[in-house]
C-alpha cells in the first residue's frame, strides 16, 4: 500500500484510516449481498438497515432527545442556507444573522431572497479578529430564528459559548464542528452539517431539527428542501446518496469506540493547542484571532513574510504534510484538524513548522 500523507485538508478532509480500511475491506462485497453498497438499492432492506443504524448511532453519540427528528438530507450545506429560510420564516419574516465569517455571510446573503435578514453583530472582513461583544448585539424583537456559525471554517472564528436568544430557536451551522465540539442538542431549534469535513465524503447533509419548529415551511418551499416532507419519506423522497450515508454511519461508531464527542472536543483542544504554540512562540509566524476565539479545529496562520508561503509548501510536501494552503480570501496557511487527523499528523507539522523557522528564520 502506498504511504498515506499528512492530510489538513479543510474539505471534503482526511478520514481515520481504519473507516477507509473498512470501507475497503466490504467494497466488493457488502453484508454479503456480493456487491458494494454503492451498487445497492436504497429501498433493499440491508441498506434501511444501515440507514437506520446511523441514525441511531447519531442519536447516541449527540444524545440527541426524542423530539428532535434527524435528517439526512441530499446536497452541500448550502443548500440548507435556502432551506432554513424557506422552512420556517412563513409565519414571521424576519430572521437574525451573526455574520462572523465567510460561511454565515453567505447563509444571511442567501436567506435575503425570502425574508428579512437582520444582522445580530458582524466581523470587520479585514480583521476577523473575533466576534462582536454580547453588549453589541442587536437581536430583533421578534424572529422567526437566530442564525449562527459556531466555528468559521476559513477564517478560524470561534464562539466561545452557545449565544442566548431569550426563546427564539436558534439555528447552527455546525458543518466544521459536529462531533468534534460537545453542545447539547437542547438549546438548538436546528443544527446541520454537511458531512465531507467530519464525517463522510462530499453530497450530503445532516439536519436535526424540533419537531416543534417543523411545519412552517412557505407554499413555494421546493418539496425536497421541506423538512416536513423530507421526515415523511424517512429522507428518501428521492435517491439519497447511500454511500456517504453507509461512511457516516462508520464515521458515528467509530466515535462511540473511540470515547465519544466528549473525547473528541479534548483531543481537538490538545491537537490545536499545539499548532497555537508554536505560531504564538516566535515573530516567525502569526494568527491575528483573539485567544478567546479562536477555533480548535481550522488552524489558519500566515509566516511574517510571505513570499516563504511557496517554499513552506514545497517542503512541507516533502514532509508529507499536505493541503496546508490558506483560503484565497485569507492566504497564508491553515491547518485543519478534524477527526480524521490524530496527533501524530499534528506533532509532524508542528516539528516541521519548527525547523522550517530554523532554515529560513
Ligand atoms: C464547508 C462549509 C460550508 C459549505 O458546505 P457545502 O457542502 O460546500 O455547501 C458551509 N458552512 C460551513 C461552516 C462550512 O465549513
Amino acid at each position: 500500500m502506498s504511504k498515506r500523507t499528512y492530510n489538513f485538508s479543510p474539505g471534503p478532509a482526511a478520514l481515520p484510516v481504519e473507516i477507509l480500511e473498512q470501507i475497503r475491506d466490504e467494497l466488493l462485497d457488502w453484508k454479503d449481498c456480493g456487491y458494494s453498497v454503492m451498487e445497492s438499492s436504497h429501498r433493499d432492506s440491508k441498506f434501511i438497515e444501515t440507514a437506520e443504524e446511523a441514525e441511531q448511532n447519531l442519536r447516541d453519540i449527540m444524545s440527541i432527545p426524542s423530539n428532535y427528528k434527524v435528517l439526512f438530507c441530499a446536497g452541500g450545506a448550502s443548500f440548507q442556507f435556502a432551506a432554513i429560510p424557506l422552512n420556517f420564516s412563513g409565519k414571521n419574516k424576519n430572521a437574525d444573522y451573526f455574520c462572523t465569517g465567510i460561511w454565515s455571510e453567505k447563509a444571511a446573503k442567501e436567506a435575503q431572497r425570502y425574508c428579512n435578514v437582520n444582522i445580530v453583530a458582524k466581523t470587520d472582513s479585514a480583521q476577523f479578529m473575533g466576534i462582536a461583544r454580547k453588549e453589541q448585539w442587536q437581536l430583533s424583537k421578534e424572529a422567526a430564528y437566530v442564525f449562527y456559525t459556531p466555528n468559521e471554517t476559513v477564517s478560524g472564528i470561534r464562539f466561545p459559548t452557545v449565544p442566548e436568544t431569550h426563546g427564539v430557536p436558534l439555528v447552527a451551522d455546525m458543518t466544521s464542528c459536529i462531533l468534534q465540539e460537545d453542545f447539547d442538542v437542547n438549546q438548538f431549534g436546528l443544527i446541520f452539517a454537511g458531512v465531507q469535513k467530519n464525517i463522510a465524503p462530499a453530497g450530503m447533509t445532516i439536519v436535526i431539527v424540533r419537531d416543534d419548529f417543523m411545519d412552517q415551511a412557505m407554499s413555494f418551499c421546493p418539496s425536497l428542501l421541506n423538512y416536513k416532507i423530507i421526515d415523511e419519506y424517512k429522507s428518501m423522497p428521492n435517491t439519497p446518496p447511500t454511500f456517504s450515508w453507509y461512511v457516516a454511519n462508520l464515521t458515528f461508531q467509530w466515535v462511540k469506540k473511540h470515547g465519544g464527542v466528549k473525547a473528541m472536543e479534548a483531543l481537538s483542544y490538545k491537537k490545536s493547542a499545539k499548532l497555537y504554540e508554536v505560531i504564538d512562540s516566535t515573530d516567525f509566524y502569526s494568527n491575528k484571532i483573539h485567544f478567546k476565539y479562536r477555533s480548535v479545529i481550522n488552524v489558519p496562520f500566515h509566516l511574517h513574510d510571505s513570499t516563504l508561503d511557496p517554499l513552506f509548501i514545497q517542503e512541507a510536501e516533502k514532509n508529507g504534510i499536505r493541503q496546508i494552503k490558506g483560503h484565497k480570501s485569507e492566504g497564508g496557511m491553515r491547518a485543519s484538524l478534524y477527526n480524521g487527523v490524530n496527533e501524530e499528523a499534528v506533532n509532524a507539522l508542528a516539528e516541521f513548522m519548527k525547523a522550517f523557522e530554523k532554515r529560513h528564520g
